[in-house]
């Protein structure tokens, strides 16, 4: 099938190159002209897992193309992605201007009847806008208007195992329109993801405002889990309980299930801080509060200072004369996302207290020198109490403590008796619990994690 898709960031590269490897030809067009010269040139311009090798191959046998001029991508296709950013407002809402600039430059090169699929996250009415601004453009042009079904197919991928979550989902949200072009579209779609379906039936058909809030509502659940999760690790933390153990319980329960049970520093990246906060704002709008997600970001928020109250629990306030060493920036593993990453809240506090830092993250490095410039209002490479460092080992040179902030999986079974070597103190405050505290008691480390009945 011939397909456009208008963005070529984490959602709308991994679509372009999953469509692509499915034997569609495929457009994938950026406004960025230097991350468009960096993919035509085999190049990939975010670190996910597979991505390149999925790229090259497909650019290779023809059925993937970048460029940044609309009209050919619109004219080539019959199905046209939306996949670009959809970043957070001052109050909270959801940006959507990118979307309609998208919608608007559509308009002005339809060629004949189209599919216009949603896939960035927008609030529910946001296909109608899209539709309205398609309409518009094309009555601008002054030439025929075309029929146009805008539909919502809201993306549930994980940044790091983003390929094999867009082949292998668990469910396919389409929100159709009414009427005959929602029959249309829904042939066209039904063809193109076939392939999905050939085991079981995925896709979950549904009308257009259902769709967009079902992404919105499958996003607050997540966190909600984790910011439960964290509150039961603090009271945890109180009453001698190990936050992991109640975690394999919990999770043991079918109607419960493991995953996205984790305690640790608080949630980051680009979706759950933002989605939670559009949604409330969403509600706000129609005069409702939804509570439950106000206080899943307030937990979240207060949880990103948590492993700051430890340290300075075991140091006191001030931290001038004291160095740490920090493992992992990216808000997860298996990405360079640094958009809300704990990192960020806890790197800035420390610092603001004083302290010398000595930072590593096997991917993220330049991400987070761009964010943490941005953050602490001048470029890193003017902060002296600042340091990064290729190597986790080189992070712990005569460091008091170190912080873990991402579960890297480089980081699970270090060298603890180098470690200790390096370190000036053997402490360590697990902000991702990824070590036994028994064990690490045993090769005399100090050990501190979320919830795990804490001993420091
Ligand atoms: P991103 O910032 O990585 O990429 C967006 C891309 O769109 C950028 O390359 C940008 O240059 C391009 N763009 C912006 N305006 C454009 C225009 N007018 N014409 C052409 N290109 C344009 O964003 P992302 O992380 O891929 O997220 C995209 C959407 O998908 C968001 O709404 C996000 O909430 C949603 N989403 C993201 C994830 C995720 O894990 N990142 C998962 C599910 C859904």
């Amino acid at each position: 099938m011939k397909i456009a898709v208008v963005g070529a960031g984490y959602v709308g590269l991994v679509t372009a190159a999953c469509l692509a490897e499915l034997g569609n030809d495929v457009m994938c067009i950026d406004k960025d002209h230097g991350r468009v010269a960096l993919l035509q040139a085999g190049g990939v311009p975010i670190y996910e897992p597979g991505l390149d090798d999925w790229v090259q191959r497909n650019q290779h046998a023809g059925r993937l193309r970048f460029g940044t001029a609309m009209a050919p991508a619109v004219t080539h296709a019959e199905l046209i992605f939306i996949a670009v950013g959809t970043p957070p407002q001052e109050d909270g809402s959801a940006d959507l201007q990118h979307v309609l600039a998208v919608a608007q430059h559509i308009g002005q090169h339809l060629n004949g009847f189209k599919v216009v699929v949603n896939k960035s996250t927008v609030p529910v009415g946001t296909a109608r806008q899209v539709e309205r601004v398609l309409h518009e453009a094309q009555q601008t042009r002054g030439t025929c208007v075309h029929e146009v079904a805008v539909v919502s197919n809201p993306e549930f991928l994980k940044e790091g195992a983003a390929i094999h979550d867009f082949m292998h989902p668990d469910r396919i949200v389409i929100g159709l329109p009414e009427g005959a072009t929602g029959d249309r579209a829904r042939t066209l779609l039904a063809r193109l993801y076939a392939p999905f379906n050939r085991h079981h039936e995925r896709t979950v058909w549904m009308d257009v405002a259902s769709a967009e809030l079902t992404k919105y509502a499958s996003n607050a659940m997540l966190a909600m889990r984790i910011s439960f999760m964290n509150e039961v690790a603090l009271l945890a933390d109180a009453v001698g309980a190990d936050i992991d153990a109640v975690r394999r319980g919990v999770g043991a329960d079918s109607r419960i299930g493991p995953s996205f049970l984790y305690a640790g520093t608080g949630y980051g990246g680009s979706c759950f801080p933002k989605d939670t906060r559009a949604l409330a704002h969403s509600a706000a709008g129609h005069g409702l509060r939804m509570r439950l997600v106000e206080a899943t970001e307030a937990v979240n928020a207060a949880q990103k200072q948590v492993l700051v109250q430890q340290v300075c629990g075991r140091f006191g306030g001030d931290l001038r004369g004291l160095r740490f060493g920090i493992w992992g920036l990216a808000f997860k593993p298996n990405t360079n996302d640094m958009r809300e990453a704990p990192s960020r809240t806890v790197i800035a506090e420390l610092l603001a207290r004083g302290a010398e830092l000595q930072v590593h993250d096997p991917v993220a490095t330049s991400e987070a020198r761009r964010a943490l410039s941005q953050d602490l209002g001048r470029p890193v490479a003017e902060i002296d109490s600042l340091r990064f460092v290729d190597e986790p080992l080189d992070a712990l040179l005569a460091v008091d403590a170190l912080l873990v902030l991402t579960e890297w999986k480089c980081f699970h079974h270090p060298d603890f008796a180098a470690m200790a070597q390096h370190m000036r103190a053997p402490i360590i405050f697990d902000g991702r619990n990824l070590y036994d505290p028994a064990q690490l008691q045993a090769l005399g480390f100090v050990y501190q994690g979320i919830g795990r009945r804490n001993q420091a």
